[in-house]
């Protein structure tokens, strides 16, 4: 068996290139201090943000990041385009918005500069994952709103799945899902928005905003100060930190995921297997399980307590888990609002200042409907009906 030394970050950067890691860190040298749209936050939402805005031809496009690209929650996910699995609590428009989006990257993975492992693999939930019904009748439910849902259960699931525990009896299968390797994305992406002549800078902190006559004149980094026409705010969990010093409450908060990943492994799993956590093999072998869902606020610290939990669940979905060792931990933060739905919207009291953040457990799934959204809302000054269920005003 194939063993690898212990490490504390993301399996993502230890399948990347050192080469390509050097692009996610193009620097800062004579950045713009009047761009038309300043996007602040090189998540993977900003990153699409951005994309969107120059497909949309919406002018010089600047967009900083205080680390490397794709440094936060971005790099430390699942790599999960699970839009079926998004349940039915979530309002309809919102779980169609999902399945706009899995085909955004569906038709992304086709352009030249896509490399990112796109795989339309399926999603496989299984107890102790919840369901808002008792799961024949949800996904009847499913079957009959035309979400392409299938109940499997006996000898078609260990078909479908062989490696799970027996007793599992039954699990809801959306053969359309999909996954991808988010670093490689964040890669693909810093390529084409480099190509279109987006200015990317990285080791670049906002600092404070300034308002001035209805609008934010000014941007404070720590590169100089910015005076940007539109100014858009993808800064994950933390955007309480430049808005409530301007009284601007947006009820942002981090939730921490603790996630792990095994050596390379023989081929085990056939299926991307959620079961309360995923359970997902990489096309390197790696198995990746996690992430636990912890509100202690802006800690990242790796636990044994967690560790033991994402284990624990792993292996009593796949019993051939329990003899394998995870050296790969990591954790990130994910950005969370009390209905676990994104704030995309402009901010009140200024004309030019938007925010897009909260996309929780969805925000790769996500990330090119946000994109879309709002780069059409900039660009024709009108927001589609659909960003109502994420204005910031239905927490008031
Ligand atoms: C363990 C785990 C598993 C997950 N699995 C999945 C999954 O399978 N599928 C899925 O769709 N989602 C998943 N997610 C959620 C997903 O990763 C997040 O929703 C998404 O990455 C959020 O993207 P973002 O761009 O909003 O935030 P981030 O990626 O956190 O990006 C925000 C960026 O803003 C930067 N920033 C912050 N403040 C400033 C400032 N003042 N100046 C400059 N830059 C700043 C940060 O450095 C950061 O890079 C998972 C998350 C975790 C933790």
């Amino acid at each position: 068996m194939v063993t690898e030394p212990m490490t504390y970050r993301p399996i993502w950067e230890t399948l990347l290139e050192p080469a390509h890691r050097q692009e996610l860190s193009p620097g800062h040298a004579g950045l713009p201090v009047r761009p038309d749209v300043l996007v602040v936050g090189g998540g993977i939402v900003g990153l699409s943000i951005a994309l969107a805005l120059s497909q949309r031809s919406a002018g010089q496009v600047l967009l900083v990041e205080q680390d490397e690209l794709a440094g936060g929650a971005s790099r430390a996910n699942g790599g999960g385009l699970f839009a079926g699995q998004m349940r039915a609590t979530f309002p309809n428009a919102f779980r169609t918005l999902g399945l706009e989006s899995r085909e955004m990257y569906a038709a992304w993975a086709e352009e030249d500069w896509a490399d990112f492992d796109w795989c339309r693999g399926g999603s496989l939930a299984v107890p102790p994952d919840e369901f808002p019904l008792p799961l024949p009748e949800y996904a009847a439910a499913e079957q009959a709103a035309g979400r392409g849902a299938e109940l499997i259960t006996g000898n078609a699931l260990r078909q479908l799945e062989p490696a799970l525990a027996d007793s599992v009896e039954a699990g809801l299968y959306y053969p359309e899902d999909a996954t991808l390797n988010p670093l490689k994305l964040a890669v693909s992406l810093t390529r084409e928005l480099t190509r279109r002549k987006v200015r990317l800078a990285t080791g670049v902190r906002a600092v404070r905003l300034q308002p001035a006559a209805g609008r934010i004149d000014t941007v404070e980094t720590t590169a100089g100060e910015i005076y940007p026409g539109q100014l858009i705010l993808t800064t994950g969990w933390s955007a309480t930190v430049l808005l409530s010093p301007l009284g601007i409450e947006v009820p942002l908060t981090p939730a921490k995921g603790q996630a792990l990943a095994s050596a390379p492994l023989p081929p085990l799993l056939g299926q991307n297997v959620m079961s309360g956590q995923l359970q997902r093999q990489l096309p390197s072998g790696h198995v990746i399980a996690g992430g636990t869902v912890e509100w202690v606020g802006p800690d990242r610290e790796i636990t044994t307590a967690a560790t033991q939990a994402v284990l624990e669940i792993a292996r009593q979905a796949i019993p051939a888990l329990a003899d394998v060792a995870f050296p790969h931990i990591w954790t990130g933060l994910r950005p969370h609002t009390p209905d676990a739905m994104p704030v995309i919207d402009r901010l009140p009291l200024w004309d030019n200042a938007y925010l897009a953040a909260g996309h929780f457990t969805k925000g790769v799934l996500l990330a090119p409907v946000t994109g879309r959204l709002l780069a059409d809302w900039l660009v024709t000054d009108r927001p589609s009906a659909a960003l109502n269920m994420f204005s910031l005003a239905r927490f008031d």
